[in-house]
């Protein structure tokens, strides 16, 4: 049982050393970036593929998928998304042994593959809006140092990509985007910011881009997801018209929404600890894991009975993992504790004999529930954990910010920063200097910090145009 490194000290080996002992994840595939997903992880993996479908469906949603590889033809039609993802895409040339007619690309993501045929199925103001996503998987050829689910080139990537009839339904869809992250977040206790990108870090081709980004401790942060609205930029070079009730054609106004495994990765990070990781019910690949403790003097029954709990428990819809192997009780609860199963259930002859079951939750609350009225009993149990788990994030998320006032001040940041922002571009690049990291942008709604409004800009001293903007170290 080798111990983790202290997630406070060292970050970056505390997550990896946690994936690994969870068993998440074989990094040993030998594409740098590409890693297999083991049978514990693709259980994790599904519970958030049904929370993001669940949530997106609830906003008229639906499901399709496209092809893999894309001509390099349709590619290149958006000039400012070519240049940007220019430099990451993989490239199929050849077929067996003769080179293609149209160079392929494999998918970094899915806007050209889609708005050829979009063209195809929009035509009138009836097949409006059209909103549709798929959870696929995409490309790209990272030269950053990769690390499992928070940076890799095979990306199992969620995209919603829609057309509206105008700028002013597009800005809805992209508010309707973001309140269903904000359910799905609620769902994992994931405090987040969403955070308006400045011009020269959008999306390549966007109008504008909404980053969804948590912190990680210090100044860094990670980007989660983002939202992003296109207007007519990809309608125009795509054709994606259509008759609107008065006659005219127009082109639609689009918009999209992305998603990954960087979500698992978030929330490993944020509610893991020195023991190992901390998954919350909604994605636990494993809610409940039963272990029977033996015990002469009771026979099987102990097992018995933990089977049976096991058996009742998946009944009742639970994710259940009867453990009863030959090992130590002992050396059950630690693997169970390292793999951050939500609730454990012991049963010894004591319980047994009296018809409870003894719990104790991945938090270290312990609990007697009577077998009686067990299923009821784990429920709330269960839901006890979920809202200590999401207090515990949401009270270091609210010290994960502070206000600075002075660009000297930015460069020993222990937390993200909140400063005042006169809009400049040549300021914001100023802030980055400062704080070695990145100017994220103009948070949406209510900033973390309550700081009143903005007394200046904190590179030019200007009072004029001023917002609260938000800088730190992307991960
Ligand atoms: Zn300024």
């Amino acid at each position: 049982m080798a111990t983790l490194p202290k997630k406070a000290e060292e970050f970056i080996d505390w997550y990896l050393a946690v994936v690994e002992a969870a068993g998440l994840s074989d990094k040993r595939y030998p594409v740098k970036g590409m890693n297999v997903w083991t049978p514990y992880g693709f259980r994790a993996r599904r519970n958030l593929d049904r929370v993001m479908i669940r949530e997106i469906e609830a906003t008229g949603a639906e499901a399709v998928e496209f092809p893999t590889l894309i001509p390099e033809t349709e590619f290149a039609k958006e000039k400012e998304h070519i240049k940007g993802f220019d430099a990451q895409v993989y490239w199929v040339t050849r077929g067996g042994s003769s080179p293609l007619d149209v160079n392929l690309v494999l998918r970094p993501t899915s806007e050209t593959a889609m708005y050829p045929i979009f063209a195809l199925w929009v035509r009138s103001h009836q097949d409006l809006p059209l909103n549709v996503y798929q959870i696929v998987n995409t490309f790209r050829y990272e030269t950053k140092t990769t690390r499992p689910f928070v940076r890799v080139r095979e990306i199992h990537f969620f995209e919603e990509h829609t057309c509206q009839v105008d700028e002013a339904a597009a800005t809805g869809r992209v508010a309707s985007n973001l309140a269903a992250f904000g359910r799905m977040a609620t769902a994992f206790g994931l405090p987040f910011v969403a955070v308006r990108r400045p011009e020269w870090d959008k999306f390549a081709g966007a109008y504008y881009s909404i980053a969804l980004d948590i912190p990680l401790g210090g100044a860094r942060t990670l980007q989660i997801g983002s939202v992003h609205h296109y207007r007519e930029n990809f309608a125009r070079p795509y054709g994606i018209r259509y008759e609107a009730s008065d006659g005219t054609t127009r082109y639609v106004h689009q918009t999209t929404f992305g998603l990954s495994e960087r979500l698992l990765g978030a929330i490993l990070a944020v509610h893991g600890d020195d023991r190992g990781a901390v998954f919350p019910t909604a994605i636990a690949p494993f809610e409940v894991v039963v272990v029977p403790i033996p015990a002469a003097r009771a026979g099987d029954r102990p097992q018995q009975v933990a089977a049976e709990i096991a058996r009742r428990l998946t009944a009742a819809g639970r994710r259940v993992h009867l453990d009863d192997g030959p090992e130590r009780p002992g050396a059950k609860y630690y693997r169970w504790e390292v793999r951050g199963v939500p609730l454990r259930l012991e049963i010894g002859a004591r319980e047994a004999e009296a018809g409870e079951a003894a719990a104790v939750d991945r938090l270290g609350q312990r609990a007697v529930l009577p077998l009686a009225t067990l299923e009821a009993a784990v429920d709330r149990t269960l839901e006890a954990f979920d809202r200590a788990l999401a207090e515990r994030a949401a009270a270091s998320f609210r010290s994960a910010f502070s206000l600075a006032s002075d660009l000297a001040d930015l460069a020993a940041s222990t937390t993200v920063r909140q400063v005042g922002w006169c809009g400049a571009e040549a300021c914001g690049h100023r802030i980055e200097t400062a704080i070695d990291g990145a100017l994220l942008g103009v948070p949406e709604g209510t900033p973390p910090v309550d700081g009143g409004s903005p007394a200046a800009c904190i590179a030019c001293g200007t009072t004029d145009g001023l917002r609260w903007a938000l800088a730190g170290r992307p991960l």
